[in-house]
């Protein structure tokens, strides 16, 4: 086979809200080729700074459920009374074209995943601690008070579910934990049966008999 043909991975990446996995996936971006990461589908108000079809794709709560009658999402949830969603069609493009695909989605999102695409390698990031997840979602700016109080409350609730995930991350130091997530991506990239499907010449090659004995 080709290397072309080599469908790329579905990575879930799971964390509480304010943990660092939208700063750590974008970095992630940056250094890694071939990565792409998928735009959300929203009904959750725009924060400041953000922007359509960058941060999310927002849109509001009819023409959501209407996406979800018609089978547009790999994967749907609410979370903190906000609905949000996959596109199903995005992400088979993407692995088709053999990019690795990176969903920043909630556990119940993750759990829809996994029984959907039993191959896709899932990721939870904890923050240090309580107090540090706190500090970080005031320190964001972009959020009331309210919905931080909501957040923090949430997180342990999130955090309940880490036992469902292949990897587990530690977001204290920043680089540290960027070094980390890379090293999945590329680990995975080296796994047996994908590089025997982008060298399968090469093997041949090397597994042929001497041309003169
Ligand atoms: P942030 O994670 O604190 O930046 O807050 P957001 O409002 O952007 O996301 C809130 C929660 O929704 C997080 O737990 C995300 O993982 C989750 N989320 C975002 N997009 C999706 C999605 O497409 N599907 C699912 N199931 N969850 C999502
Ligand atoms: P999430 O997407 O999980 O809600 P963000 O990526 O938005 O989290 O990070 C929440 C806040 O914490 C941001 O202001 C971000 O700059 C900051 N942050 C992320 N990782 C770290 C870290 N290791 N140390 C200190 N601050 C961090
Ligand atoms: P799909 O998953 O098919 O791309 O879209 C799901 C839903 O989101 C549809 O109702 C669609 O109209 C809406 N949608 C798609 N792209 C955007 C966008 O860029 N912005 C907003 N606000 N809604 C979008």
């Amino acid at each position: 086979m080709q290397s072309d043909s080599c469908l790329g991975t579905l990575f879930i990446v799971s964390a509480p809200s304010g943990a660092g996995k939208t700063s750590l996936v974008a970095a992630l971006a940056e250094q890694l080729a071939d990565v792409q990461t998928s735009i959300s589908h929203t009904t959750r108000p725009m924060r400041p700074g953000e922007q359509d079809g960058v941060n999310y794709h927002f849109t509001d709560r009819e023409q959501f459920l209407a996406a979800v009658a018609a089978g547009r999402f790999l994967e749907h949830a609410e979370v903190f009374g906000n609905l949000y969603g996959t596109s199903a069609d995005w992400v088979d493009a993407q692995r088709a074209a053999g990019k690795d695909v990176i969903l920043e989605i909630d556990w119940q999102g993750a759990a829809q995943v996994r029984r959907l695409v039993p191959q896709a390698r899932s990721i939870f990031i904890l923050p240090p601690s309580v107090a540090e997840l706190e500090r970080r979602l005031r320190g964001r700016g972009q959020d009331s008070d309210e919905v931080i109080a909501h957040r923090v409350a949430g997180a342990q609730e999130e955090m309940t579910h880490y036992g469902e995930f292949d990897f587990l991350l530690i977001n204290d130091d920043f680089d540290t934990a960027l070094t980390d997530l890379k090293a999945i991506f590329l680990a995975n990239r080296l796994a047996r049966p994908l590089q025997q499907q982008r060298h399968a010449a090469r093997l041949a090659d090397l597994l042929s008999p001497p041309a003169n004995g």
